[in-house]
This record gives structure tokens, sequence and C-alpha cells, in this order.
């Protein structure tokens, strides 16, 4: 019988935030008394020397790109690991319980998963406990994660950076967008994080070089209350701390009058996603908003001094090849080239097993069987020529990055691929209308954008 067990907690990817994912559990399986080690993927490779040492492997499952490394990760870890008990836990999870289990994982645990996570161990350990029904939560314990230096940080228009904390002050939302993978867990609904477990985390952050919170709530506007107050705590103990925060274009133009309040408590961006511009679409996936509103909501944070930061889902099976042009045309316009992050302007719509998308009348039609290697329902556009391009933009966003080019070099190459597609000649470009370089987190990369190649192959070698 074993009392205490020792427990790996791994994280394949997080958008480049220290994960609260490993941190929380950590902090409840600690408080239990076991032996609990962290490791960021992202930042180092699985311990394979010692990994027979480890009577619990939990992974954490928070995103389709995570999903995608731990299947691509199972069966080496299955073979090393052969006595752990391996658990995968997130909101990704229940949706793959099936694939995960015939992979060799023992058990799968959803979003809310410290209790059972908790639970589950003191079992292994020989000890029976009952499993909350809510979730407990605890002070993030992040010993043994790596320093928030080496995480993403804020890149400033001047070139400067920030280093940057990452907090969560809720969980799920409150809406039903058809799309997103919060929708099949949450079924619309949130809690708040209570504050003070918020700020002891902001706080010990902070202690540890933090200059910058990045707020990593689905929509940090779902319980304005809740964040106002946040935000003010936040800002009268550390008034040089500044701050992002997701928010939905209909939360912007609703709570309007609250973003010079923001600004004043050091508000640097909002990523909203705005996903389109296309009416139909935007219908198609229930956002709550119009195309017209992503104008307004530019115009209101614009005049309240804090930059927007889009983010799209530009390729749908409803897509037509000017759309695409018209998508581009308006990131033009609205100066907002310098704002988006060119993987915004690739990404293809994802569909998940259990997403509400395949509730939409018509929509299963559209979609081939279930791809187990892809974790979703592959679908082709109507026009292969906007497969095509979506492939060809990927792939040259992918080698901008790698090369380094600006925003408006990779926009450059998205928008010549496209008039190439449509066999028209491409209006030339100006930079000088592309808009300010507005502050940004250095990650680049998206929780729905498909994993890259490199992703998946560090992870599958055991790198
Ligand atoms: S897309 Fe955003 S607003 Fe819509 S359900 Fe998901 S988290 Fe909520």
């Amino acid at each position: 019988m074993i009392a205490r067990m020792k427990i790996l907690l791994a994280s394949p990817y997080e958008l480049g935030r220290q994960p609260f994912s490993l941190a929380h559990p950590a902090a409840h399986l600690r408080a239990d008394g076991h032996e609990v080690d962290l490791c960021d993927l992202t930042l180092g490779p699985m311990p394979w020397e010692a990994i027979g040492r480890y009577d619990l492997i939990g992974l954490s499952l928070g995103m389709h790109t995570a999903t995608r490394i731990v299947m691509s990760l199972l069966p080496t870890l299955r073979a090393r690991a052969k006595a752990a008990h391996i658990a995968c836990y997130g909101l990704y999870g229940p949706a793959n319980a099936a694939l995960l289990k015939a992979a060799g994982v023992d058990s799968v645990l959803g979003a809310e998963f410290e209790g059972e996570l908790t639970a589950l161990a003191a079992h292994l350990a020989g000890r029976e406990t009952p499993i909350a029904r809510k979730v407990v939560y605890h002070v993030p314990d992040r010993r043994g994660l790596p320093p928030l230096a080496r995480y993403a940080h804020v890149i400033l228009p001047d070139g400067s950076r920030k280093t940057v904390g990452f907090v969560e002050t809720t969980r799920g939302c409150k809406y039903l967008c058809r799309h997103c993978p919060v929708v099949p867990v949450y079924q619309g609904h949130f809690r708040a994080i209570p504050q003070d477990i918020v700020l002891a985390d902001a706080e010990q952050q902070i202690a540890r070089g933090a200059q910058h919170l990045s707020f990593g709530d689905p929509d940090f506007l779902n319980g304005p209350t809740h964040a106002l107050k946040i935000l003010a705590a936040v800002h009268a103990r550390w008034p040089d701390v500044t701050f992002d925060a997701t928010v939905k274009i209909s939360h912007i133009l609703r709570y309007q009058d609250l973003l010079p309040k923001f600004r004043s408590f050091g508000c640097l961006f909002l990523m909203s996603a705005a996903e389109s511009f296309d009416d139909a679409v935007l219908a198609h996936l229930e956002k709550g908003h119009t195309g017209a509103d992503i104008d307004r909501a530019l115009q209101i944070t614009r005049a309240a001094g804090i930059a927007l930061t889009p983010t799209f889902v530009p390729f749908t099976p409803w897509t037509r090849l000017a759309d695409y042009r018209t998508l581009l045309a308006r990131v033009r316009d609205l100066a907002l080239i310098n704002s988006v992050t060119p993987i915004q302007l690739v990404i293809r719509l994802l569909v998940p097993e259990r997403s509400a998308l395949l509730d939409l009348p018509g929509f299963r039609a559209l979609l081939r069987p279930y791809s187990p290697p892809e974790l979703g329902y592959p679908w082709r556009n109507p026009d292969p020529r906007v497969d095509d391009l979506q492939l060809s933009a990927q792939a040259w966003v992918e080698r901008a990055e790698q090369k380094g080019l600006s925003r408006f070099e990779a926009f450059a190459g998205l928008w010549d691929l496209t008039h190439a597609a449509l066999r028209e000649k491409a209006a030339p470009l100006d930079p000088a209308a592309a808009g300010p370089l507005s502050p940004h987190l250095s990650e680049p990369w998206y929780c729905c954008a498909e994993p890259t190649a490199a992703q998946l192959a560090a992870q599958a070698v055991g790198d």
C-alpha cells in the first residue's frame, strides 16, 4: 500500500503561458501529501530517464493542439511507463475518451477535474476520499515550473518587452458559440474563481518578475463586477502592472463604458474572437455580433486608448474564394494588418467530437467521417481552390514565422496568394496604412490552430 504517490503532471501546450493547468492540480495533490513533479513540454522534454518511477502521470488537455501532441506522445509514454496510471484531464478529455483509452490512458477526466484527480491519487494510494462536487480553488502551486522569463512575453510597439504572469478569474462561458470547445463542456455556464485566490496567484507571479498580467479567461467580461473588483485590487497594489484580456465583440459594445476604466487600470490590449466579417458565417457560428459590430468595437477600443487584437476563423465550409479576399481587404481597410497575428488569417474551422456545430441543420452533410488522427470531422470546401489556398496560406505563414518576417510582409504574401488564386492582379499594399503595431504576446500560435509538424514530432520522438 502506497500512502504517498509519486506524480508527474505534464502540459503539452498552453499558448506560451506558464500552465495554470499544472499549478492548480499540483496545489491540490501536494496539499494531500503527494510528491508532484511538473513538466511543461513546450520548454523541456518528458523526464524519460525517470519515467518509470512515477505512480501516476497526468496529462493536461486544455486545447486541440495539446490533445494532438498527447496522442502522438502516448505510444512512447505507455511503453516506457508500464506501471504508471496515466490520466488525461481538461476540456478536450471527455470528447476524446475512447481514443485516449485505446491509446493506453487509464482515466479520462473533464474540465473540472481537480477533485476527481485528487480522489484518483488517493485511491491509487489506498485511501478512499469523496470526490468534491464543486471545484475547491487553491492558490496555484507554481513551484517546479520554469521561470516566467522563459514564457511568452508582451512586446510593446517600441520593441521593449514585459515579463508576463498568467491568471484566470473564471472558468467556462455563458455563451453558446457553435464552434467553441468550451460550449459542449460548460453549456453556457461559467464559474468565478474567488478573488483572494486570483490575487494571491497574481502576487506570487509579480514577486517572480511579472510586469504584466494576461487574463486567460474564455471571456473576461462574463462577470463584469468580478472582473472589475479584481482589476481594481490589482491596480491598487501594483499600479505599474499592465494587463490584457479576452473579451467578445458584443461585450465590448455592451460594456464600452468600462473601457476607460480598463485603460486607467493598465489595459494594453484586448483580444477578441471576431472570427469573420461575413454576417452569414457569424450567424452559423452564433457569435452574437455582426461584421459591422467589429468596426464599432474597433472604434470604441481605439477611443479608449486600448489596442484590439482580433482573432479569426477565415476558412469554413461556407467561405468562397472572394470572401477570403474580402476579409483581407477589411483587415487592410481597418488598419489592422499590424494588429492581427498572421496565423489568425489561415485558421481552418475545427469540428471536434461533440461540437455544437454538429447540431446545425445540414452541417453534417458537409463533413467527412470522423478522423481519429485529426481528432475531428474533416470537411472540404465545395470550391477546391479555397482548400488549396488555405494549405498554401498556412505553409506561407509558417515559413514567414520561421524567417521572422513582419506582420506586414506575412500579410502581403497572403494578399498575393489570394489574388493569384482568383487570377486577379493584386492592388499594391501601402505599409504606411497597415496601422500601428499593437502591443502583443510573443507567442504567435493559437488554441484552435492545428499543431505544426515540428510540435508533433518533438514529442513523438521523445525529444
Ligand atoms: S467563443 Fe468565446 S464567447 Fe463564444 S462560447 Fe466560446 S468562450 Fe464564450
